[in-house]
């Protein structure tokens, strides 16, 4: 069975691409390398370069392929504010461009990477998946907006649809080729920015005021290994003409600072840090409940905030 990874030469995609290939499946990748790197993906993936903007790239993407798992987008909070018609368009537009194809080429199987910014700030914690929409970004509203589309396309054209909804990925894995590591300039998360602090340079802790028990925010990490997992569950739980949306986190909330103190075992060093105002849009406390994936995916996470922290920092070349 031949799956296409769109945006599979990304640091999440190109984890995918990885996995499915060790599990069996044939693999093609439909990347325009906007934000991926053609060296993470192994010989073994049919390679197309492109973007889903282009239906004739998408179509050529799409043969031979029985499902598609949809990561390809532009991801970064910060940069949507800036650049909302850039969001609407190739997040938007590129799933509608490739859902249309994927009818035309009767391929009706998608696990697409939907993300916990549809929820904007919660109501109650942990977040379940009823819990109300109202993202606080544009591309939060991009991610919402595709999860509406393919309930649309499930109920109208007999799509397999699963949204998988991203609480805060991390870690990394190690193939014969190296780490697939994140690879953003300039690095705005968390565990990368804590790992690289030094004296002249600390981690920023963005507020230490909050309502929370050190005062610094709390987030649900999940490992990108146990994050790819998923979605091959999810690939094989894929029901004709339904749409499920299923959060994956681990379940468990970890503060700024106890991220920091995780980090400060693994590198064995102290790490420094510098307090700072609060970052805009952030909420303080950002939780999954994983009891759905539980239950509709038979999944589990395996990998602690601990395995995560010394990943990224062995692909950072630090251990
Ligand atoms: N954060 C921080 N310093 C940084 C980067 C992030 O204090 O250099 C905080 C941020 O305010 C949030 C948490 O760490 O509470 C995780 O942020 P990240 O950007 O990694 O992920 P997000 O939750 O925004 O998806």
């Amino acid at each position: 069975m031949r799956i296409l990874v769109t945006g599979g030469a990304g640091y999440i995609g190109a984890t995918a691409v990885e996995i499915l290939l060790q599990q069996g499946f044939d693999v093609s990748v439909l990347d325009d390398l906007s934000s991926g790197f053609a060296d993470a993906l192994p010989s073994q993936a049919r390679f197309i370069e492109g973007t889903i903007l282009n239906m004739h790239t998408v179509r050529e993407a799409l043969t031979g392929a029985s499902a598609v798992i949809h990561f390809a987008g532009k991801s970064l909070v910060g940069e949507s504010v800036q650049k909302p018609d850039l969001y609407r368009d190739v997040n938007v537009h590129g799933t509608r461009v490739l859902l249309e194809e994927m009818r035309l080429a009767n391929i009706k199987q998608i696990v697409f990477s939907s993300s916990a910014a549809t929820y904007g700030e919660p109501t109650t914690t942990p977040i379940t998946e009823s819990a109300p929409t109202q993202p606080t970004s544009p591309y939060g509203e991009t991610k919402l907006a595709i999860d509406q589309m393919l309930t649309k396309e499930a109920s109208a054209h007999g799509l397999a649809a699963i949204s998988l909804r991203y609480f805060n990925v991390a870690g990394s894995m190690k193939t014969e080729r190296g780490w697939l590591r994140e690879r953003h300039n300039p690095e705005t998360h968390l565990i990368p920015n804590v790992l690289h602090s030094t004296a002249d340079h600390p981690v920023k802790i963005f507020g230490s005021d909050w309502p929370t028990a050190d005062g610094t925010c709390i987030r649900d990490y999940i490992h990108v290994v146990d994050l790819i997992d998923a979605h091959v569950r999810a690939l094989r739980v894929l029901k004709d003409s339904h749409h499920a949306i299923i959060n994956i986190g681990s379940g468990r909330g970890y503060s700024v600072r106890e991220v920091i103190d995780s980090a400060q075992k693994v590198l064995e060093r102290p790490i420094p840090t510098l307090d700072s105002p609060r970052r805009d849009g952030d909420p303080a406390v950002l939780v999954a409940s994983i009891e759905l994936a539980e239950s509709l995916l038979n999944w589990r996470p395996s990998r602690d905030l601990a395995q995560m922290v010394t990943d990224t920092a062995s692909s950072l070349e630090l251990l």
